[in-house]
């Protein structure tokens, strides 16, 4: 492990040392000491297409030669007309515009704006509260921190942020009951959205915003039969709208484009992010329906507000070489065939471990929550810290992974989420469910002893 020695940058974590990251290649990133580590989350869900993938690196050196940048105040650019064509043709039916941002937070503070925006428009003044999900996470601003749940990252910051009501998520390990089917338990789960809509007063309601399937707080929580259809009906009874974060799940992520095609789910505003420009740009956006669209244009004109450095030509250019080459290559087809070779290596590889309690997920998005007794799904305490001691062990064996912890109510639980490039292959997931075995048992073992001292 390296680090700089007397580092001017100031780090995530300021007293962690970290290697230093020198080549990508592949599914590997190579450290300054030669050491390979195979990228198993792709960081956080964004690596879609691996590390240094040619024609990528190709679009950006000709989009730098041509033009790096042009501001959106003056110009629109090529890459941007294009890569907002290519989405709007691939996206659910009634998504109709692409606002580009430079990450998933901005994306989701645009559509929060956007959907507050369109109901100042339209005279209904008194919207003005969201309705989200605890176990939810929608960005590291004070607009997103607002509507996400993360304990850890809100709590300094509460005071700052506004008011939003939180409902259970759809997680059926810890909250479907033994006398539900998992039918039943997503209708009660919907359910409470209408509860509370009703408790605050459809006409104080702007949106329902949420992660078509919970990504890093929750460890890869599914929407359940039946979900998401009956959330819809809800929104459209009450009028409000249904604003999905698609920043982690979204872009070919759980083997659709987007994550709310597999469910036939017709959203109002989508935010995405991460695997958008796979993390060869900065790049983020937020799509809209055209009846929002319509409203704003024969209005104020404008979503309120703006970016200096929205739709960025080089991020644009990025991300539609990224996009073209899941289309040429295949890729999502590969997300699915491998996510289901995926799911039954976790399956042969965790299902009787007595440390694993469930393992969830789609496409190339899983999630493995780990807890101390299995029987009785009481987590392990979290002063162990388990799930840093994962991220280190699975680093020292070459793995990079994404553990995270308070899965269960933001303090207590631990989880794994696995989200590899789509140019993963078979002998590559195995090695990582090795690996993966490895650095679970190894932390286990290692926080048994230091709570036994
Ligand atoms: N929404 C979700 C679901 C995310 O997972 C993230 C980041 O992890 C964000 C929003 C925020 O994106 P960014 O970190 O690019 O601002």
């Amino acid at each position: 492990m390296t680090t700089t020695p007397g580092t001017k940058v100031f780090h995530r974590a300021l007293t962690e040392t970290m290697p230093m990251a020198v080549a990508g290649s592949g599914v590997y990133i190579i450290d300054s000491e030669g050491k390979r580590y195979i990228d198993a989350s792709g960081g956080a869900a964004v690596s879609c297409l691996g590390h240094s993938h040619p024609k990528v690196i190709a679009a950006i050196v000709e989009q730098a030669q041509t033009l790096a940048f042009a501001h959106t105040a003056f110009f629109t650019s090529q890459p941007a007309e294009s890569l907002a064509a290519h989405l709007v043709a691939n996206a659910p039916e009634g998504i109709e515009h692409v606002y580009f941002l430079s990450g998933g937070s901005e994306a989701i503070e645009s559509a929060l704006k956007t959907a507050r925006q369109y109901f100042v428009e339209k005279g209904q003044l008194s919207r003005t509260k969201f309705i989200a999900r605890k176990q939810s996470y929608h960005g590291n601003t004070l607009g997103a921190l607002s509507v996400g749940s993360s304990v850890a990252r809100r709590k300094m910051f509460l005071p700052l942020l506004t008011e939003t009501i939180h409902i259970d998520a759809c997680y059926a390990y810890r909250n479907q009951l033994a006398t539900e089917s998992l039918e039943d338990y997503a209708q009660r789960a919907a359910f409470e959205l209408e509860a509370a809509i009703l408790e605050a007063g459809p006409e104080n309601i702007i949106g329902f915003v949420a992660e078509t399937v919970g990504g890093a707080t929750g460890g890869v929580l599914m929407p359940e039969p039946g979900y998401w259809a009956r959330i819809r009906q809800i929104c459209d009874k009450y009028g409000i709208l249904l604003i999905l974060d698609e920043v982690m799940c979204g872009m070919g992520r759980t083997g659709s484009l987007f994550a709310c095609q597999q469910e036939q789910l017709k959203p109002d505003l989508i935010a995405i992010g991460k695997g958008l420009g796979g993390g060869y740009q900065p790049i983020g956006a937020m799509l809209c329906s055209a009846t929002i669209y319509q409203t704003l244009k024969e209005t104020s004109g404008a979503l309120m507000g703006g970016h200096t450095y929205m739709g960025h030509p080089i991020a644009c250019a990025a991300a539609l070489a990224v996009q073209q080459a899941i289309v040429d290559d295949k890729l999502l087809e590969n997300v699915v065939s491998m996510g289901n070779a995926l799911e039954s290596l976790l399956h042969t590889t965790f299902a009787h471990h007595p440390h694993v309690g469930d393992i969830r997920g789609r496409g190339l998005f899983w999630g493995i929550e780990l807890v101390k007794d299995k029987a009785s799904k009481q987590p392990f305490p979290a002063e162990l810290k388990l799930h840093s001691r994962i991220k280190r062990l699975a680093m020292k064996a070459g793995l990079v992974c994404y553990p995270g912890g308070g899965t269960k109510d933001g303090v207590t639980d631990d989880h794994i989420m696995l989200a590899p490039p789509f140019i993963i292959n078979t002998e590559q997931l195995t090695a990582i469910t090795d690996k993966l075995l490895t650095a679970i048992d190894q932390a286990i073992n290692e926080a048994m002893l230091t709570n036994a001292n």
